[in-house]
């Protein structure tokens, strides 16, 4: 007997649209054809990607598409920051986590399972990235050092991270232009100025323009909303920011760009992570489909049954809390507790049979 999660995995359906780069128009036709999934999917809407999950076939117009194992696999990659432009950045998390926590029977077990694989498998791997190494990218594409000015667009978490990367990497002025003004503190930490996004065609020029502008931002004219930029403008928003190109000889460096500026190298190195992170992934689906027939395995289930109502319970009566991570933190401690008594009752079956019956779910349990 398999568990369902298990079953389950055979029919999971992923839709795949790439979007890094798109621009808004582009963007809002991806989203259109979108719109045909129903409640009973999942979006998860990370920077560069606009996908789909659900049990069951999709006949949608999505450019890619991949299920079962395959599909599992590839949920697991994005939460890991595998599929990221900056290889590991740990923003694509909160995002996949954030699109899943809707999905509820077999998909929520599922979605849980790939993202307390992608979990397990940044921890072992010590990622350590955000995607203010952006920055680091587009100037290496550009071939453009990290000298002069520079003017961030946007003090959203991106647009922060970018700041932060820039004081590091040590450019003269930081200079962050937004809406709303960021926190006084956090400007003077890192030595920078604030200005308004209306104000910026008033300079004379600045060295290196970075765009970090979220999805409901208007777009910029580079031409006539921003000084005359002298060295390198980017462009990491999706959709993009700016709304053409600068008729100068300054470079003009996407996601997109950076994306394919990617060494073979540096591609080698996600096809490995993948491998090992499908190794986790299938080690935790093995682990879900412990059946039960065994009463080492009925202890388990029993165990497990519990565990999953007081999850369900803690997470319906503390709705601050992410149901996920509830989910993940009870599981571990169930995990730790049964660890050595499961390794000594292997060898004593009726033994394990009778504590199996101690937790059989009963008249009075949840
Ligand atoms: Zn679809």
């Amino acid at each position: 007997m398999k568990a369902p999660a298990l079953t389950a995995v055979e029919s999971l359906t992923a839709c795949l649209w790439e979007t890094a780069s798109l621009s808004p128009r582009a963007m809002g036709i991806v989203r259109d054809l979108a719109s045909v999934h129903g409640t009973d999917r999942v979006v998860v809407d990370s920077c560069q990607r606009l996908e789909y999950y659900g049990i069951g076939p999709c006949r949608c117009d999505a450019p890619h598409r991949l299920h079962g194992l395959e599909a599992l696999h590839h949920l697991a990659e994005v939460a890991s920051g595998l599929h990221a432009a900056e290889l590991g950045e740990d923003q694509v998390m909160g995002q996949v986590r954030e699109g899943v926590s809707g999905a509820d029977g077999d998909l929520r077990a599922l979605a849980g399972l790939a993202v307390a694989a992608a979990r397990a498998f940044r921890r072992a791997e010590e990622f350590d990235t955000d995607s203010g190494r952006l920055l680091d990218r587009a100037l290496q594409a550009a071939e453009v050092a990290p000298q002069g000015d520079l003017l961030v667009l946007g003090a959203g978490r991106l647009g922060r991270l970018v700041a932060e990367r820039g004081a590091a990497l040590g450019f003269g002025g930081i200079v962050v232009a937004s809406r709303r003004p960021p926190d006084e503190r956090w400007l003077q930490a890192l030595n920078a100025a604030h200005v308004s996004l209306v104000d910026l065609h008033r300079w004379s020029s600045v060295d290196v323009v970075v765009g970090c502008l979220g999805a409901t931002a208007d777009p910029i004219d580079p031409v006539t909303e921003l000084p005359p930029v002298t060295r390198l403008l980017v462009d990491l928003g999706s959709p993009r920011n700016f709304v053409r190109n600068v008729p100068t000889a300054v470079p003009l460096i996407t996601i997109a760009r950076i994306i394919e500026a990617r060494s073979p190298g540096e591609e080698e190195r996600r096809r490995r992570a993948s491998t090992r992170l499908r190794q986790v992934l299938v080690e935790r689906l093995a682990g879900a489909a412990t059946d039960g027939a065994s009463p080492l395995g009925r202890l388990r289930k029993n165990v497990e049954q519990i565990r999953r109502a007081e999850a369900i319970r803690l997470a319906a009566s503390n709705p601050d809390l992410d149901p996920v991570a509830i989910d993940t933190m009870t599981r571990s401690l169930v995990n730790r507790l049964f660890h050595r008594p499961t390794e000594v009752l292997r060898d004593a079956p009726d033994l394990a049979a009778e504590i199996a019956d101690l937790f059989e779910p009963g008249p009075g349990s949840h």
